[in-house]
């Protein structure tokens, strides 16, 4: 298998952190990225699980050693991609999945040509501010922001090569499972296809004694 970096971007309550969960509890096939963040944790989110949650001290000199393939400020907090990250889930034959926003993926897309880009859009403005409600993780000044945000970030979803509605998240998941399938076996991914093509017609052609 040729393992790839898998790019999620949504606006925020859009769903991307749920399916990316379900996404490794479904397939041994992927791993996550972890990302480095100077937001502070939210109740029930762990370093070295969810984020890396570091001081803007410790991410700008992280930054300038160059440890991140990408980075951005969003929602007034820095977050980046360690490139260590993405070198770990690909030495263990997975393909990565990263949950960073739309300057970020525009980022990666330079650095990571064959990197997967994936929008998920959620069914309704009404349904996205249900759920972001619903989530309690924002205060009401932190809402308004991710709200802005999000219409700026809906704006790039041309930018992606698939987008897959969050409405049912079983169907969602699946369709994002769907794209991994249909990726992994792409012509230019499959492992030395001009090989297995030669053995297979030297093989055929020794059977019919051509
Ligand atoms: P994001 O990571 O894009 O900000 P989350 O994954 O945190 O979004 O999802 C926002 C909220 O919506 C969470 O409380 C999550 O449980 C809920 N949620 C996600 N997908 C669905 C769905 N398909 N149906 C109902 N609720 C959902
Ligand atoms: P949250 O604070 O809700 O976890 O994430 C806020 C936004 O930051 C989301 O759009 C999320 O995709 C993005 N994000 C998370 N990690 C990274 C990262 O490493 N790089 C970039 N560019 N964005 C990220």
């Amino acid at each position: 298998m040729n393992p790839f970096p898998l790019i999620l971007s949504a606006p925020s309550g859009g769903g991307k952190t749920t399916i990316a969960r379900k996404l490794l509890e479904q397939r041994s096939d992927v791993g996550y990225s972890i990302s480095c963040t100077t937001r502070p944790p939210r109740a029930g989110e762990v370093t070295g699980r969810d984020y890396f949650f570091i001081t803007p001290e410790e991410f700008r000199a992280r930054r300038d050693r160059g440890e991140f393939a990408e980075s951005a400020e969003v929602h007034g907090h820095w977050y980046g991609t360690l490139r260590s990250e993405i070198g770990r889930v690909l030495a263990e034959g997975k393909h990565v999945i990263m949950d960073i926003d739309v300057q970020g993926a525009a980022q990666l897309g330079s650095a990571f040509p064959h990197a997967v880009r994936v929008f998920v859009l959620p069914p309704s403005a009404d349904e996205l501010l249900k759920r972001l409600r619903a989530r309690k993780t924002e205060d009401r000044g932190s809402l308004a922001r991710r709200m802005m945000t999000a219409l700026e970030e809906v704006r790039h979803a041309e930018e992606y090569q698939y987008v897959v509605v969050n409405d049912d998240l079983g169907r969602a998941v699946a369709r994002v499972s769907a794209v991994i399938d249909a990726e992994t076996s792409r012509r230019e991914r499959v492992h030395d296809l001009e090989a297995q093509v030669r053995s297979l017609i030297e093989r055929l052609e020794r059977e019919i004694g051509a």
